[in-house]
């Protein structure tokens, strides 16, 4: 459950080589984070492992099994966008959902799912208000919500703090973190800030120009960054 491999995938948009053979496995309930400069490919790689956008080449298993051309809705990972991708005009409780409501689920179900996923973010007060009626955190708690409905094998965070304000985004990130420490499902989160990289991971990719310089735990990138790219960017010493 929740292993993901990556194997020679490429992307190319065009004749933009955007990743290139790239080579990468991720364990069941590890808190994996993609780090690199913007635009050296951390989203392009986060919407390839979803599914929202096909590999050029290469094989992406999910759980052992080949996923390189299974549809995003039946790859069972869920994407958390960044809170502005709440429906302004739905409740909380619609909001949450919503994934649900797609999927036909019956309304009871529903709302034991939306419920329960209310209570492990601390959200059962606010299922009645609009994403507008909420703070920047508690929007974000909402987007993450609706993920955890689906109970995916595997959390994919796309730089899901970038709008909040800097006090609020150390308090999500700790709140990030609690919730991998009790759900223990697999999280991949992309961000180019290397405090949240540090401080959140189990796992360091570090990712420039569509390849990977280095993998490996903040401690080990921390002692023995491979050259200096990393170690400029993780703030080594060195
Ligand atoms: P990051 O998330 O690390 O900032 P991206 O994955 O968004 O980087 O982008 C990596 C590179 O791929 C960039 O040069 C970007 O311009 C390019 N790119 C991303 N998506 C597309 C697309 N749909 N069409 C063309 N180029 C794209
Ligand atoms: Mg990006």
């Amino acid at each position: 459950m929740g292993s993901i491999v990556l194997k020679q995938v490429t992307k190319s948009f065009g004749t933009t080589k955007v990743i290139p053979p790239l080579d990468l496995e991720i364990n069941d309930g590890e808190f994996v984070v993609f780090v690199g400069p913007s635009g050296c490919g951390k989203s392009t790689l986060l919407r390839l492992i979803a599914g929202l956008e096909d590999v050029s080449s290469g094989v992406i298993e999910i759980d052992g099994q080949d996923a390189t051309s299974t549809p995003p809705a039946k790859r069972r990972l869920a994407m958390v966008f960044q809170s502005y991708a709440l429906y302004p005009h739905m409740s909380v409780r619609r909001n949450i959902a919503f994934p649900l409501r797609m999927a036909g689920m019956d309304k009871a179900e529903q709302d034991r799912k939306v419920e329960a996923a209310a209570k492990v973010l601390n959200l059962t007060d606010y299922l009645e208000r609009r994403p507008g009626q909420l703070s920047g955190g508690q929007r974000q708690r909402v987007a993450i919500g609706r993920a955890i409905v689906r109970e995916p094998e595997a959390f994919l965070f796309d730089e899901p703090l970038s709008n909040l304000d800097a006090a609020l985004r150390v308090g999500m990130r700790l709140e990030i973190s609690e919730l991998h420490e009790r759900l223990k499902t697999t999280m991949i989160y992309v961000t180019h800030d290397q405090v949240e990289a540090m401080t959140m991971a189990d796992k360091i990719v570090v990712l420039r120009a569509g390849y990977i310089e280095q993998v490996g735990s903040p401690l080990d990138l921390y002692r023995s960054p491979r050259n200096l790219f990393v170690a400029g960017f993780i703030g080594s010493p060195r």
